[in-house]
C-alpha cells in the first residue's frame, strides 16, 4: 500500500509539473505572437505613412532589422522587397493578407516553414495609392523554442523530479504509519482517520462474528470428535487426492495402523477391495465393499463428497461384519440341514401312504405301515419342535418373562416326565443336591435340562444310571447331569453342541434324535449367561454341567 501511494502521488507530481509546463508554454506563446502581431500592426501604420509621403526614398535611411517589407501593386506585382530581388518574386495577388488588405484594408496571415520548426507572420495595409504594404517577421514555434531551454527545462524537470521522490515517501508514510499503528485487537479505540470509522467499526463486528463463529466450529468439532470417536464402525474422510483429513480410532483399530503417516489413505491399506471403494467413490459413485483381514470381514462404504458439482473427497466407513457373515453362513447352513432333515421322514410317509393307496394290502401290513407312518409323524412333530426353539432362541428380540426357577424341583417335574424311557432301558435316575434356585425363564431352562436327561438315558447302557446333582457353590448354581452310557470321543466333544451335529447319525435316529438337543442347551446357557462343561470317557459315561452365575442377575438376562 506504501508503495502504491508513493507511485500515485509520485505520478500526479510529474503529471502536474509536465503538464504546466505544456499550458505555460502554450500561454507564452500566443501572448508573444498576439505581442508580435501588434508590433508588426504599429510599424506597418509608421511605415506606411512614411511611404506615402516620400515614395519609395522612405527605406533609404530606414533600419528594418529582422522585419522583412515589401510593397505589392493593386494587381499583385511585387514593387519592393527588403530581402529579395523584386524580378525574383512572383505575383503576390494569391497571398492571403494581400488579398485581404486589397480588400479589406488590412489583413493577416501566418504560415509555417516545411520544417516546422519556424513560422511567418505577416501584416499587410493598404496605402493611399492602392498599393500594400506588407511587413512580416519570423517566430520559432513552441518546439524550437523548447530545444533552446533543453537544460533550464531538463534542471527543473531533474529539480521536480527529486523533490516529487522525496516529497510523495514522505507523505506516503504519513499516510501509512497511522495506519499501520491501528489496533485490531480493539478496532473502536483508534482515532487515527475518521474516514476509516466506518471500516473499523465493520472490522469489530466481523471480529465479533468471527468469535462466535470459532466458538460455533470448536463445539461442533468437539461433538464430530466425541461421536466418530464413540462409533464402533471406522471412519475415514479423505481429500480427491486420496489424502487422509480425518479418522476416528476405530478405524485404525480395524485397519490395524499403528501410526498415521502424512500422505496417501492408499499406503495405509492395501488391499483390493479398500483401494477399489476408494477409487469408485472418488470417482463419483458408492461403492460398498467387503475386505479380509486378519480373518475377520469388514464391509467398506464409500460415499463421494460433492461441493458445487464438484468432487471434493470421500467419506468412507468401516464396518466389521464378521459375526454377520458367520451367522448367515451359519443360518444357511442351517436351513440346508432343516431341509434334508424333513425330507427322509416325508419321504418315508409319502412312500407308505401310496402302498396302502394301491390297496391289495393285507390289514397286518396295514396296520404296520400305519405305526411307521405315526413314528415318522411323531418323529417330524419332535423335530419341528427343536426347530421352533432353536429358531426363537436365535431370535434375540424375543423377550421372556423371567421369574425365579427352583433347579431342584425343575430337574424332579423332568426326571418325572422321563421315567418310562428310563424304565424302558431299565436305567435308574437319581435327583441329589439342594433346592437353588436362578433368575430365568422357565420354558428354556425347563428345555435345556430335559435334554441333558433325555440324551443322558437315551446314549446310557442297559441297567445304566444318570444322576442328576443341583449345587451351589459362592455365587454359581449348578446342575450335573452324569450317566453311565456310551461316552463322547474327544474328537466329536466340541462338536456335539452345533446343530444337527450327531457323533453316530443312524443310532441316533434309531433312537429319536433330531440332532438339536445340546444346541438348544448351549443357546438357552448363552441366553442365561452360563457355562457348559463337557466331561466324557468312551464306554464309561458323559458328565455335562451347567452353571449360572448369579452375580449377574440384575434385573434384565437378556441382551
Ligand atoms: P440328538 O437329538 O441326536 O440326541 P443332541 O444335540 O442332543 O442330538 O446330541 C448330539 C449328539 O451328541 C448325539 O447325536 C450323540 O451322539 C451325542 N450325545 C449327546 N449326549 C450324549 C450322552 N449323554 N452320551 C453320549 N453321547 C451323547
Amino acid at each position: 500500500m506504501n508503495k502504491k501511494i508513493f507511485r500515485s502521488s509520485f505520478f500526479i507530481a510529474m503529471v502536474v509539473l509536465l503538464s504546466s509546463l505544456a499550458m505555460i508554454f502554450t500561454v507564452l506563446f500566443s501572448f508573444f505572437e498576439k505581442q508580435l502581431l501588434d508590433e508588426l500592426q504599429a510599424q506597418a501604420k509608421y511605415i506606411s505613412h512614411g511611404v506615402e509621403n516620400e515614395g519609395l526614398d522612405f527605406f533609404d535611411d530606414f533600419d528594418t532589422g529582422d522585419r522583412r517589407i515589401t510593397i505589392v501593386q493593386f494587381d499583385g506585382k511585387v514593387i519592393y522587397d527588403t530581402s529579395a530581388d523584386v524580378k525574383s518574386l512572383d505575383n503576390h495577388i494569391d497571398r492571403e493578407e494581400i488579398a485581404e488588405a486589397i480588400t479589406d484594408g488590412s489583413g493577416t496571415s501566418i504560415r509555417y516553414s516545411y520544417t516546422l520548426t519556424e513560422k511567418t507572420i505577416y501584416y499587410a495595409t493598404r496605402l493611399e495609392d492602392g498599393n500594400v504594404l506588407r511587413i512580416s517577421t519570423t517566430q520559432y514555434n513552441v518546439f524550437s523554442i523548447l530545444l533552446g531551454l533543453v537544460q533550464p527545462i531538463a534542471s527543473v524537470i531533474l529539480v521536480a523530479f527529486v523533490l516529487s521522490i522525496i516529497l510523495s515517501y514522505r507523505v506516503s508514510e504519513a499516510i501509512i504509519r497511522p495506519i499501520n499503528d491501528l489496533d485490531l485487537e480493539n478496532p473502536e479505540n483508534n482515532n487515527a482517520y475518521e474516514e476509516l470509522s466506518p471500516l473499523l467499526r465493520k472490522i469489530s463486528v466481523q471480529k465479533i462474528t468471527i468469535a462466535r463463529q470459532i466458538r460455533e466450529a470448536g463445539k461442533k468439532q468437539e461433538e464430530f470428535h466425541l461421536i466418530t470417536e464413540n462409533m464402533s464402525e471406522g471412519f475415514l474422510i479423505i481429500d480427491k487426492d486420496t489424502t487422509l483429513l480425518t479418522y476416528n480410532s476405530a478405524a485404525l483399530r480395524l485397519l490395524d495402523i499403528d501410526n498415521v503417516t502424512e500422505g496417501s489413505i492408499l499406503a495405509l491399506n492395501r488391499t483390493k477391495s479398500f483401494r477399489q471403494a476408494v477409487t469408485e467413490s472418488l470417482a463419483g459413485s458408492r461403492a460398498e465393499k467387503v475386505m479380509k483381514h486378519n480373518d475377520r470381514s469388514y464391509n467398506i462404504i464409500a460415499n463421494p463428497v460433492y461441493e458445487d458439482e464438484e468432487i471434493i473427497g470421500a467419506v468412507i466407513l468401516i464396518i466389521d461384519v464378521t459375526e454377520r457373515l458367520k451367522g448367515e453362513a451359519l443360518r444357511r447352513e442351517f436351513t440346508a440341514n432343516v431341509s434334508h432333515e424333513l425330507k427322509t421322514p416325508l419321504t418315508s410317509i409319502s412312500g407308505f401312504a401310496e402302498l396302502m393307496k394301491s390297496g391289495g394290502t393285507s390289514e397286518e401290513t396295514v396296520m404296520d405301515f400305519s405305526k411307521s407312518i405315526y413314528d415318522e409323524a411323531q418323529r417330524l412333530i419332535t423335530l419341528v419342535n427343536d426347530i421352533i426353539k432353536i429358531s426363537e432362541l436365535d431370535e434375540k428380540n424375543i423377550r421372556y418373562k423371567e421369574e425365579e426357577v427352583d433347579l431342584y424341583d425343575l430337574s424332579s417335574e423332568i426326571i418325572q416326565q422321563l421315567k418310562i424311557n428310563a424304565v424302558k432301558k431299565n436305567v435308574a435316575v437319581s435327583l441329589k443336591g439342594s433346592h437353588e434356585t436362578v433368575l430365568g425363564v422357565k420354558k428354556i431352562l425347563n428345555e435345556m435340562l430335559y435334554n441333558l436327561c433325555d440324551n443322558a438315558i437315551k446314549y446310557n447302557k442297559e441297567n445304566g444310571s444318570v444322576d442328576v446333582t443341583i449345587s451351589r457353590k459362592d455365587n454359581n448354581v449348578s446342575v450335573t447331569v452324569r450317566d453311565t452310557g456310551i461316552g463322547i470321543p474327544p474328537a466329536d466333544r466340541e462338536r456335539v453342541f452345533e446343530r444337527f451335529y450327531r457323533v453316530d447319525k443312524s443310532h441316533s435316529k434309531t433312537i429319536g434324535g433330531t440332532g438339536l438337543g445340546l444346541a438348544i442347551v448351549k443357546h438357552g446357557a448363552i441366553y442365561h449367561k452360563a457355562k457348559i462343561t463337557l466331561e466324557s470317557a468312551e464306554q464309561k459315561g458323559t458328565s455335562i454341567t451347567v452353571t449360572f452365575d448369579k452375580s449377574l442377575e440384575k434385573g434384565e438376562i437378556c441382551e
